[in-house]
């Protein structure tokens, strides 16, 4: 089998592009490195050359003719992160809404078996039902929400007029190893590993007792690849571990010292996926538990040494803009 992913290089990409290479599929990875690391391939390549990786651009580059002889294409490619899409919503649109159609344009004239697109829980926004199921009301608070909205709409509709088989997953807050350890402020897990690194205090937000549904992620690399085996079409499917946790309960698992700073305007108390669907249709489980997930995290601290070191004050001027729009 031959699969294409974008954003290959990425952290969720390259533990799929991992995964793929464990079930023996030649892989095509296709990133322009913006925020993906060629060295995340170097360490799951191993002795394996079945891995061939291109530095383009899919919004903009000649990549159609990688897509020849291609079964199955996941599409990772994106930018992530808020403050970011709130500076620079054309970029956003750019690589999340052009990028998508441009990658399912691509996988369509070339007939692909299957084409996965990665969504985002952001799209619920301040959830009113918890867990949150796929049917819950779409609440777009941020660029960023948005344009991987727009994406997910476009890749359904593509299953439909061109009868492209798809499935979109809406992945909640994703971590493990290999996640953000460069550019701008993100994930909360990039950020800690890094103040924990450099004896500095974990920067809390609020009081700390908002939780999240961390989603480890091999387990993620899992729900793609069961994606892609289906027979289902045309789906959207909540990946998540069904567990909801707080980050004062992340602190305390990591050990350290904390500093409180101020809530943000749009960020959910709580998330937390309602599985049920993926686990009925794509008799998909999550395995790692939190515990676990944060420990093999522990191991791996050395990746984040050069990940950017953010304190109380480089968090309040990076943010003054996610306030400013979204207060
Ligand atoms: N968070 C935090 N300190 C930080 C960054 C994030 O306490 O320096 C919290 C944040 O308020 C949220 C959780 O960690 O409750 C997850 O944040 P992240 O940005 O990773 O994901 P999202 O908020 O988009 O779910």
């Amino acid at each position: 089998m031959k699969s294409l992913v974008t954003g290959g290089a990425g952290f969720i990409g390259s533990h799929l592009v991992e995964y793929l290479i464990s079930k023996d599929h030649e892989v095509i990875v296709i990133d322009n490195l913006s925020t993906g690391r060629a060295q995340n391939l170097d360490l799951i390549r191993g002795n394996k050359n079945n891995v061939r990786f291109v530095r383009a651009d899919v919004a903009s580059g000649d990549i159609a003719r990688y897509f020849e002889g291609v079964d199955y294409v996941f599409h990772l490619a994106a930018l992530a992160d808020v403050v970011p899409s709130i500076q620079n919503p054309l970029e956003y649109h750019r690589a999340n809404v052009d990028g998508t159609v441009r990658v399912l344009e691509a996988a369509r004239t070339h007939h692909v078996k299957k084409f996965i697109y990665t969504a985002s829980s952001s799209c619920y926004g301040l959830p009113s039902l918890l867990p949150t199921p796929e049917t819950a009301e779409i609440r777009l608070e941020h660029p960023y929400a948005l344009t991987k909205h727009i994406g997910e709409q476009y890749v359904l509709h593509w299953g439909k007029i061109y009868h492209l088989p798809v499935v979109s997953l809406r992945l909640f807050n994703v971590y493990g190893p290999r996640s953000a350890s460069a550019g701008s402020y993100g994930a909360v897990f990039g950020v800690f590993l890094a103040q924990k690194l450099h004896n500095k205090p974990f920067t809390v937000v609020g009081d700390g007792t908002q939780t999240r549904d961390f989603t480890y992620v091999t387990d993620v690399a899992r729900a793609y690849y069961a994606a892609a085996e289906s027979g289902c079409s045309g789906e959207i499917f909540n990946v998540g571990s069904g567990k909801t946790y707080s980050i004062n309960r992340l602190v305390e698992l990591l050990g350290g010292d904390k500093v409180y700073i101020p809530k943000r305007p749009g960020e959910p108390d709580c998330s937390l996926a309602d599985i049920s669907k993926i686990i009925k249709y794509l008799n998909w489980r999550p395995a790692v538990t939190f515990e676990q997930g944060v420990a093999t995290l522990l191991e791996n601290i050395d990746y984040w040494r050069e990940a950017p070191l953010w304190t109380e004050d480089s968090i309040a001027e990076i943010t003054r803009d996610w306030f400013r729009y979204l207060g």
